[in-house]
């Protein structure tokens, strides 16, 4: 309805005034009855010059023509015009662009007008497009993020049950694009059971969803692909309940190998895959920490080594493999099998695996230790059938041999040692005899240390007699050990010391260091010297050439040193070797003896090889020459071969006259033995020229009377 010419001449009211556009309405005959500020502003005229004009006079001259032409008889017909473009001429003598809307009106006939600023409304739709724009270009940013970093975003809407997901959630998936995916279908791929009833209860209960949620789980694409993702959600809360669940899964594949693959080359063998050694240890640690009760078991291949040089490295790695796995194949599911290096493994069994068996853990281990030995008789496919394989294994239980982890695995470690010294393979634990000679052998080695590093190891003399005329030859140097409390002990107290290598040679060292300083000053008179040397010594490539230096450095002759070699030191030795240096310090002077002869497997062979000066003929021929009638033809053998190889003879182990009378008569060179001397202390040996015995063999009255010293040990 038109309101009276009165009040709305000269404007809307306030309201209109401030609006964003022109207001103007006009009568039948299209003279303006009403018009707000804005309009007047823009035609720029005083009222006056507006209300009761002609509208078409205020326009243009093409607006007043389009107005007059199309526009107004439009608006009569119609009864509405839409957002026309008009021009409208402006306060500074240009031209408005205007959108012009208008309504007839119907009880006046006349119409109102609106008439928006085109430019304005430009702006506007500039500023939306270019949002939109933005939006669009958001979208796509955060789909190449998306892809990049391969993260999915997804949603679940509890209220209407509805799962919402990117396109990458469904490509991590291995989906289609176009699929419509279901929270089933999600929940399907993953590939753990627990992590997939902890999702489920989350989409069933999120307001259970305090903190957010952030885990990693293996899927299962449908294209039989693995995956390992990361799940991270959290619940957005409306009016105190989950109006959202909202969340990214990430595809952690890569980060997830790169992390197993540093884990196994920490925790694993590369060769057999097995625990290695670090952490094999660390799980007998936790086990002992957690009170379990454990069977370990340390096995060793002792013929492995050989296998290396027969077959190479890259097939004693394959055979490793098949022992690997054999060893695995017997432990159960709770146990662990390690390569510890080498040719050693390790299997650690905690006893719940035995429970059901009501086992003991030593029924266990003993029982393990028997399919591993069976298992690995069985020849090795790697080899071709052709190797089989013996087995040494250390055993332990916690709590019966310890229940500290350390010393669970030195009684293993020990039994293991115990099982290889014995040369026969099997098993044992380290207990009763074996833990009574394991005890004493470290006994042993502590004894011979303690006394080298006090310099109480000392080198007693015992004589060589020439058997012709009773006349001192030299002497034989043996070692005893000083003890604390001023006693003596010999070899026979510590005798598994020359078992360690490291023990020998400390002995034979220190043996020589008191001969050369006795010959070269109290003890001249002893002339000749011989020393004992272990295969530990000989072994040594610098043996000869610091044996000769040390020699001279003393101010010795080379040939006041003899040298005292078991055959059982020859045996592993490459015989090349032995000769060049046996030629050596034969060339230097030093003389070499064969000790112990006749009781080596290949005494022959050494003595057609090696250049040697002397055999010396073992005591168990000698002690009971008399008594047992099958030692004569044996010395007498032993002599002829001497004789037809040059080489000289020495008997030892002569405790009777009876059996002195018979060397002599055997052609023997020289004798030594308690009947004439024991191994005494140098103090005790008369200086001054040699002796001659009383009571040697070629003594006229054939009757000993005195025997020099009497040792005491
Ligand atoms: P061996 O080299 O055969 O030394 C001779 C052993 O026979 C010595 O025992 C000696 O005391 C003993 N003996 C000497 N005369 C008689 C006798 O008439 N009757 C009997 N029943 N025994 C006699 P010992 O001193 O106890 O030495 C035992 C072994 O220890 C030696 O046997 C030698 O193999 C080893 N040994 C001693 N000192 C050294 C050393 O400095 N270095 C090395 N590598 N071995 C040593
Ligand atoms: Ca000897
Ligand atoms: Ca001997």
């Amino acid at each position: 309805m038109s309101p009276p010419a009165g009040e709305t001449r000269g404007g809307f009211g306030a309201a209109a005034d401030r609006a964003p556009c022109g207001l103007v309405e006009i009568d039948a005959a299209g003279l303006v009855c009403a018009a707000n500020q804005e309009f007047l502003q823009w035609v720029g005229r005083p009222p006056e010059a507006v209300f009761g004009h002609d509208l078409a006079q205020l326009l243009s001259p093409a607006g007043r023509v389009f107005w007059l032409t199309h526009l107004a008889p439009q608006l009569r017909l119609t009864g509405q015009l839409d957002e026309i473009s008009l021009p409208l001429p402006d306060a500074r003598g240009g031209v408005r662009r205007c959108l012009l809307s208008a309504r007839r009106l119907a009880a006046s006939e006349g119409a109102t007008l609106v008439l928006l600023d085109a430019g304005r409304r430009h702006r506007v739709e500039d500023g939306q497009a270019r949002l939109e724009a933005l939006a669009r270009m958001r979208a796509h940013w955060l789909g190449q993020i998306e892809r990049m970093a391969e993260v999915g975003a997804w949603s679940w809407d509890p209220v209407r049950r509805v799962f919402d997901a990117s396109k990458q959630v469904l490509r991590l998936l291995d989906l289609p694009p176009q699929a419509a995916l279901g929270l089933p279908d999600v929940l399907d791929r993953l590939a753990s059971g627990p992590q997939k009833a902890r999702l489920g209860r989350l989409f069933a209960e999120p307001e259970a969803l305090c903190a957010p949620l952030d885990f990693e789980a293996a899927i299962l694409t449908p294209e039989g692909h693995s995956r390992q993702i990361r799940i991270y959600c959290e619940a957005l809360w409306e009016k105190g309940r989950v109006a959202r669940v909202q969340g990214v899964l990430a595809d952690v594949s890569r980060a997830h190998h790169d992390r197993q693959r540093l884990w196994q080359l920490a925790h694993l063998d590369e060769v057999t895959g097995l625990a290695n050694r670090q952490w094999f240890r660390s799980r007998l640690a936790e086990a002992c920490a957690e009170d379990r009760d454990l069977a370990l078991l340390l096995v060793d291949l002792p013929d492995f080594g050989v296998l290396v040089d027969d077959y190479g490295e890259e097939r004693a790695d394959a055979m490793l493999r098949e022992v690997g796995e054999r060893l695995a194949a017997r432990m159960p599911a709770e146990g662990l099998a390690a390569r510890l290096s080498g040719e050693e493994f390790a299997l650690l069994v905690p006893m719940e695996a035995a429970k059901a068996r009501s086992d003991t853990p030593d029924g266990l281990a003993q029982r393990l230790a028997a399919e591993v030995l069976a298992a690995l008789r069985v020849p090795l496919a790697q080899s071709g059938a052709a190797v089989q394989l013996r087995a040494s294994i250390g055993m332990s239980t916690r709590p019966v041999d310890a229940r500290e982890a350390e010393a669970l695995w030195g009684r293993a470690k020990v039994a293991l040692s115990e099982v290889k010294r014995a040369g026969r393979g099997g098993a044992a634990f380290l207990r009763g005899a074996t833990l009574a000679a394991a005890e004493a052998r470290r006994a042993a080695l502590a004894t011979v240390r303690e006394a080298d590093r006090e310099g109480r190891i000392e080198a007693w003399y015992q004589p060589k007699i020439r058997l012709s005329d009773g006349r001192v030859t030299s002497y034989e140097a043996l070692a005893r050990i000083r003890g604390a409390n001023g006693g003596v002990s010999g070899p026979g107290d510590w005798w598994d010391a020359f078992d360690d290598p490291d023990c020998a040679a400390l002995i034979d060292a220190a043996v020589l260091r008191r001969v050369l300083a006795d010959l070269s000053g109290a003890g001249a008179h002893l002339g000749k010297v011989a020393v004992n040397v272990s295969d530990h010594s000989l072994r040594r490539a610098d043996f000869v050439p610091d044996l000769l230096t040390r020699i001279t450095s003393a101010g010795l002759a080379p040939a006041q040193i003899e040298l005292e070699i078991v055959e059982t030191a020859l045996v592993g030795q490459r015989t090349e070797d032995l000769i060049a240096a046996f030629a050596r310090l034969r060339a230097a002077g030093v003389t070499i003896a064969l000790d112990d002869f006749g009781t080596g497997f290949a005494s022959l062979t050494h003595l057609r090889d090696l250049p040697v000066d002397r055999i010396k003929i073992d005591k168990s021929f000698v002690l009971g020459v008399a008594a047992q009638g099958r030692n004569g033809p044996i010395l007498r053998a032993i002599m002829d071969l001497a004789r037809g190889l040059s080489l000289a003879t020495v008997a030892e182990g002569v405790e009777t006259e009876e059996a002195a009378g018979l060397l002599l008569d055997l052609g023997c060179d020289e004798a030594q033995g308690f009947r004439f001397g024991r191994p005494q202390p140098l103090v005790q040996i008369g200086g001054g020229t040699r002796e001659h015995l009383p009571g040697h063999a070629g003594d006229s009255a054939k009757s000993v009377t005195a025997v020099i010293g009497a040792e005491t040990h």
